[in-house]
């Protein structure tokens, strides 16, 4: 994963993370059920000592927010002991259990004061075990994982394996589950950028520009499309609701499904971004930072939010990524900085005249900021200057092409701005 704040122009040595998976054979099942079971116990047993506190917000209404117990007597004596308990295996995935208990809750919590998620203890579905560099040998290409001490252990030969040679850095956690072992590699290198790429993301497109490329536009309606349908399905359903059919169950599944073409969907996208525009650092606004949907609530805006971030997410596994500010970035004028309030598709500027796509100028701001550049007249003039030798086509923002394979495509800006002769 690779994310880096926007506080200075300068890319950051980043931490790059890659990931390769070696099929196995080992019948893991049992130890994988036991860790599962041993790590809901673990939350458990958090969630069991959670207090609960009455708090005012500052609308005056009141919340119960969560205290998870984090005493190290608790934590380190009384959690750990029991655990202990009837662990038969090696004592380090008690250790394991509760950083990655602490971790869940954790998520959990926050997701609960945003309103996320409901007063529902976590359950742990998935069986797989991390394992820490620190508790696991590799020698002679040879990595040996202890399941219990001086009994019972699992041996990977990975000395021939075709990603040593192309692995850089260290080898890092582990995680084993009943097909796989993963292993990860963690090195801080630095590598040579071609350019950045701001991305300015909407409902329908997702707009990115760089001097290099110009402006890029790509189609997001079928993401949008996938999201209709489930939304029309779950309509219907619910109108014959008379009818006593277990809806919960069949609105989960609608639910899972969506969640899962959804995901298809960006994967699909931001590896092809990720080829497309190999080497470059690619910006986006971070969602967490941004109070720019004060219409949140809306049903639209908030599925592609949860588009956005997600997008965001994956591109980090596969690119740089940094993240920006996205404070203004629709309603500042990326030729002379003034603050226009945009109408439309197209955006006006009142002081300098500038005419451009609304989607452009934000993805030209979210760049300056990126390259920690202010707007002005001479740098907007230099920065379209390498599309000047393109013909003005004035062709429409086109809505012509959803298929993934034909975008992205690059556009001439200048065909999209155009400006007043004074
Ligand atoms: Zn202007």
């Amino acid at each position: 994963m690779l994310i880096s704040r926007t506080k200075n122009n300068k890319v950051e040595a980043l931490q790059q993370i890659r990931a390769y998976n070696i099929k196995h054979s080992y019948n893991v099942s049992s130890f994988l059920e036991d860790y599962r079971r041993l790590l809901q116990r673990a939350v458990d047993e958090i969630w069991n000592n959670i207090v609960w506190i009455n708090k005012t917000n500052k609308n005056g209404r009141n919340r119960i927010i969560p205290i998870v117990p984090k005493s190290n007597e608790f934590k380190n004596h009384y959690l750990r002991n029991l655990l202990m308990k009837d662990w038969r295996y090696s004592k380090h995935y008690v250790d394991s259990s509760i950083k990655q208990a602490y971790s869940i809750l954790k998520s959990w919590r926050r997701s609960y004061i945003k309103g996320e998620r409901r007063r529902e203890k976590p359950t742990v579905r998935k069986r797989f075990v991390r394992i820490k560099e620190t508790l696991y040998s590799y020698n002679n290409g040879k990595v040996k994982i202890s399941i219990k001490p001086y009994e019972e252990y699992i041996m990977f030969d990975i000395s021939k394996a075709w990603f040593l040679r192309r692995a850089k850095g260290e080898m890092g956690e582990l995680i084993l589950n009943e097909k796989y072992l993963t292993i990860t590699f963690r090195s801080r290198e630095k590598i040579k950028t071609k350019g950045s790429i701001a991305w300015d993301c909407n409902e329908k497109s997702l707009d990115g520009f760089s001097p290099e490329t110009g402006w890029i536009r790509i189609d997001l309606t079928k993401l949008f499309h996938i999201h209709r349908v489930y939304e029309i399905k779950r309509k219907r359903l619910q109108q014959k609701a008379s009818k006593k059919i277990s809806l919960k169950k069949i609105l989960q599944k609608y639910s899972k499904r969506e969640k899962n073409r959804a995901k298809d969907f960006v994967h699909k996208l931001t590896k092809e971004i990720s080829r497309e525009f190999k080497n470059y650092v690619h910006g986006f606004e971070d969602l967490r930072k941004e109070n720019m949907f004060s219409y949140s609530k809306e049903h639209n805006r908030r599925i592609a939010k949860m588009n956005w971030k997600m997008i965001v997410s994956f591109m980090s596994y596969k690119s740089k990524v940094k993240l920006l500010n996205p404070k203004n970035s629709t309603k500042r004028c990326s030729r002379c900085g003034k603050i226009n309030a945009p109408k439309g598709a197209s955006y006006a500027c009142s002081r300098c005249g500038l005419r451009i796509n609304r989607q452009l100028n934000a993805a030209v701001n979210l760049y300056l900021q990126m390259e920690g550049l202010s707007p002005s007249l001479k740098l907007f003039e230099e920065l379209m200057k390498t599309w000047s030798g393109f013909t003005l086509t004035g062709e429409e923002a086109d809505e012509g092409f959803d298929e993934l394979k034909r975008s992205p495509r690059p556009m001439n800006p200048k065909s999209y701005e155009s400006q007043k002769t004074t």
